[in-house]
């Protein structure tokens, strides 16, 4: 983010919600990174808008400005719009055959993906072949072999006078018969979209069962990645993509132009010409990448860290007092939920050590859903003072939770427990004997 920005919002400092202004200032910027970042200009302008829309009016975060806030919207959008999680190829369980079929224009690295695949796929297990259908280029066959040697896997190739389309059928033939589960297509590209290139996917895809076409895209293309992607999705039909040469010096803003086109995943980024450089597809790590603003980014984590470490601070007082009670405990099985897990949570407080696996142990996390319900069939006096709680209570918590008795029992008993654990705990809770700080 540039000084202008940051002086621009110190005037604004103090606001508790976006307003309209705020967005428009901060957006702008926004638009300049993605579009240094070669995102397609019109992406931009339709990412932008809806993040406008979305983010006027939210309330900014303590310990950020306005602008701040702003960048943290647009990339967590930027993180859901190419999907919150990897996504893998479906590759069939077992001795089911897998047909995949790589797409792409020349040079956007097909068949060195394709072996890459091979190699990943025959790691887990599989047994891949490779089938050489570009028969235009006689070097590209060669190559394919030369890889596929590399990695152990065969071949398959009947030379350059073939169609495409008898190639991979013949190539199924192949496969079946020497057992071999996944087979992967090599495809001749072009220089630019062409309908003969086209068309020679297409009949491939209709007389062969494909399950999956992978479009393979050099992360260079830039501004082109939309009218490519675009066209191969109209024309050919694709499952996912895999963005090559990510280890350059592009931003990678063609991941976000082809994921707002394509609407299907990112499955793989190619990071180098080595057959080992192919490696999942983080939408956290893209999102950071496309947008640029790495300085911004890291104060906005620290931001977050330290609102859930104020979170722990309050609840580690409130174990301190021994005040802890049930509604505490669903603010705490919430944010575990949020956090990661437990384990995270006592990471932050200080003087958590050896007995952090004991706690962990207790609470079974599979179970904290259950935990839940049967905490908010409580009345909120139940909930701050369990002392309360007889067997007609429970009884009637355990039926509105669904769950039976015992287990109504189970928890008040396994709240007291962790109460009293947390008393004993040395430094932290400050009891009758502590007072010593851990950490
Ligand atoms: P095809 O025409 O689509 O089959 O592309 P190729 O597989 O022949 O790749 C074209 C060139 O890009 C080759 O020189 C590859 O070594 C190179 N290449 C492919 N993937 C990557 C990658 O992830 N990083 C880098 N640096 N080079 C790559
Ligand atoms: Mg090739």
């Amino acid at each position: 983010l540039t000084e202008k920005l940051q002086n621009v919002f110190k005037k604004l400092r103090s606001k508790g919600r976006l307003t309209e202004e705020d967005v428009k200032i901060a957006l702008k910027e926004v638009k300049m990174a993605l579009l240094e970042a070669d995102v397609n200009f019109k992406v931009v302008k339709q990412f932008t808008k809806s993040v406008q829309e979305r983010a006027v009016g939210q309330d900014v975060m303590n310990g950020l400005n306005p602008g701040q806030m702003v960048i943290k919207i647009v990339n967590d959008e930027l993180v859901s719009l190419m999907g919150s999680e990897t996504t893998e190829l479906p590759i069939k369980p077992g001795n089911d055959m897998t047909v995949i079929m790589m797409a792409g224009l020349q040079g956007a690295g097909k068949t060195t993906t394709a072996a890459k695949l091979a190699g990943k796929l025959k790691a887990k297990g599989k047994r891949p072949l490779l089938v050489a259908c570009d028969v235009y280029r006689p070097a590209a066959i060669t190559q394919l072999q030369v890889n596929g040697e590399k990695q152990g896997v065969e071949v398959f190739s009947m030379g350059d006078k073939q169609k495409p389309v008898d190639i991979a059928k013949a190539a199924i033939g192949h496969a079946k018969e020497h057992q071999q589960n996944v087979v992967i297509i090599d495809t001749a590209g072009r220089l630019h979209i062409d309908e003969n290139m086209m068309q020679e996917l297409a009949d491939i895809k209709e007389n062969v069962q494909v399950d999956a076409t992978v479009l393979v895209v050099d992360a260079m293309t830039g501004q082109d990645a939309v009218n490519v992607a675009k066209t191969f999705t109209d024309k050919v039909g694709i499952d996912g993509v895999i963005l090559t040469k990510m280890d350059g010096d592009t931003r990678g803003g063609a991941a976000l132009s082809i994921k707002a086109v394509t609407g299907k995943p990112i499955l793989y980024v190619g990071m180098g010409e080595k057959l080992t450089d192919l490696e999942q597809f983080y939408p956290d790590r893209m999102a950071s990448r496309i947008l640029g603003m790495g300085d911004v980014m890291s104060l906005i984590e620290k931001v977050e860290a330290s609102v859930d470490q104020e979170q722990a601070q309050e609840m580690s007082k409130k174990l301190k007092k021994m005040d802890f009670d049930f509604n505490d405990y669903l603010t705490s099985l919430d944010q575990m939920n949020k956090m990661g897990g437990i384990g995270s949570i006592l990471n932050m407080l200080p003087g958590m050590g050896a007995k952090m696996k004991d706690i962990e142990g207790m609470i079974d996390e599979s179970a904290m859903n259950r935990t839940k319900s049967i905490i908010l069939s409580m009345t909120i006096q139940e909930r701050s003072n369990p002392g309360i709680l007889n067997v007609s209570r429970k009884n009637r918590i355990a039926k509105g939770a669904g769950v039976d008795i015992s287990e109504v029992n189970r928890l008040v008993k396994q709240f007291e427990q962790s109460k009293k654990m947390m008393k004993q705990m040395p430094g932290m809770m400050g009891g009758k004997k502590g007072g010593k700080r851990g950490g």
